[in-house]
């Protein structure tokens, strides 16, 4: 196998996710050869011995490494300029691992409580009965924050922009926080994509993504994947991944490094079209608000200037009406599909209040903004003008 995983001279991200990380066997294959394999031969016992001595490189078992997930680990790794990386089997499995890792019984969590519903159960429920506790703050205000540290507090958890109502937290403020405090910060990146927004850069030690989402892009396959620099994981992941087992499938990670080539065209298209959809929905009438970070109205625009390469994938809107013109909002459409999933090629329209977010207390809801005439819609790669036509059309019937 030819090592040519990171290349020499630095690349620009569109380049980087066509070529980075590619490592080629034998036969010089073009696309990214799929080791669909649990295990590995060795010439010699002696040769067995060295590889699990860690003396000689090279794979032992595809639950610890795999080269093809590895192949897209490192893909990742140069997109977002991490020390090293570990895939997983879903977007759960890398929110879980990165903050099970490195906490133990008597640790305290800050986290921002609008999150992703499984972020939240993990947080508070599975780390809660390991005797990790967590505190809940309005992740926009930087004085909760800062209030709800403890002697123990390890960690800072955090989703920007949030899911449905993509409000946003100072990635910077929180990591300066933090690092005054000795507490570590991890972001779930997956509303902005690696794209739009560098977690580590403004600050952050940990970047988890489900790669469910837009980096396989084509609704196919569950992943994800933490990020962080060398020593953390050496640290705290490296040991704790090979032995739980959260491993991502070598052929979800083939599909997922095809999905990272397109990621770029994907992604500007996508916002493009979800700009110029927010805008359409602010002018129809019956619509309450419309929450896009790209707009000049969205609470935190300048936040999201500073932070953000652009506006998001996804927007929010609040009809007037609740959740009667809400529904038939939904139901008229036409190109848009009713799903809980998001970052697909298909546009997804979800209403969060009854499904996404139905098992959340209706105060809960409330302080989240999740209203009964919230809609979120993830947009996909249909031509603009066809999902403006749908969503004017829908305004329409909502309106009956
Ligand atoms: C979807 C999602 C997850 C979980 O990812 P899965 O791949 O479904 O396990 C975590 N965080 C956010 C923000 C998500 O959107």
């Amino acid at each position: 196998m030819d090592e040519t995983a990171r290349s020499k001279r630095p690349t620009r991200p569109a380049t980087t996710l066509v070529h980075g990380g590619t490592m080629r066997s034998q036969f010089g294959e073009t696309s990214e050869a799929l080791f669909l394999t649990q295990g590995f031969v060795y010439d010699t016992a002696e040769a067995a011995e060295a590889r699990f001595k860690g003396e000689e490189p090279g794979f032992v078992y595809s639950r610890y490494s795999n080269p093809t997930t590895r192949m897209f680990e490192e893909r990742m790794i140069a997109l977002e300029g991490a020390g090293d990386a570990r895939a997983t089997a879903s977007g759960m499995a890398a929110v879980w691992s990165a903050l099970q890792c490195q906490l133990k019984a008597g640790d305290h969590v800050v986290s921002a409580r609008a999150l992703f519903g499984s972020c939240r159960y993990v947080v508070e429920t599975v780390l809660g009965r390991a005797g990790i506790a967590s505190t809940f703050v309005d992740g926009r205000d930087l004085d909760a924050w800062r209030a709800a540290v403890r002697p123990e507090t390890k960690v800072f958890f955090a989703e920007t922009p949030t899911n449905p109502t993509l409000e946003l937290v100072d990635i910077a403020g929180i990591s300066q926080l933090a690092r005054d405090v000795g507490a570590r910060v991890v972001i779930d990146n997956v509303f902005a994509t690696p794209l739009l927004q560098k977690p580590l850069e403004l600050g952050a030690d940990v970047v988890v993504y489900s790669a469910t989402k837009h980096i396989d892009g084509q609704g196919r396959c569950l992943g994800g994947v933490v990020l962080s620099s060398q020593e953390w994981v050496d640290e705290f992941l490296a040991d704790f991944f090979r032995h739980t087992g959260p491993s991502l499938s070598p052929f979800n990670a083939w599909t997922f490094l095809k999905g990272l080539e397109t990621l770029p065209l994907r992604v500007a298209q996508q916002t493009r079209s979800a700009a110029a959809l927010a805008d359409r929905l602010a002018e129809l009438p019956g619509i309450a608000r419309v929450l896009y970070p790209g707009r000049d109205d969205h609470p935190d625009a300048a936040l999201a200037r500073r932070q953000m390469k652009g506006g998001s994938t996804l927007l929010a809107f609040e009809l007037q009406g609740g959740k009667e013109a809400a529904f038939r909002f939904a139901n008229a459409l036409e190109v848009i599909k009713i799903s809980n999933n998001l970052g697909d090629s298909k546009s997804l329209v979800t209403h969060p209040a009854t499904t996404t977010h139905k098992n959340l207390a209706p105060e809960v809801r409330a302080e989240l903004g999740i209203s009964d005439g919230l809609l979120r819609l993830s947009v996909g790669l249909e031509d603009e003008d066809d999902l403006l036509d749908d969503v004017t059309f829908a305004t329409k019937a909502a309106a009956r």
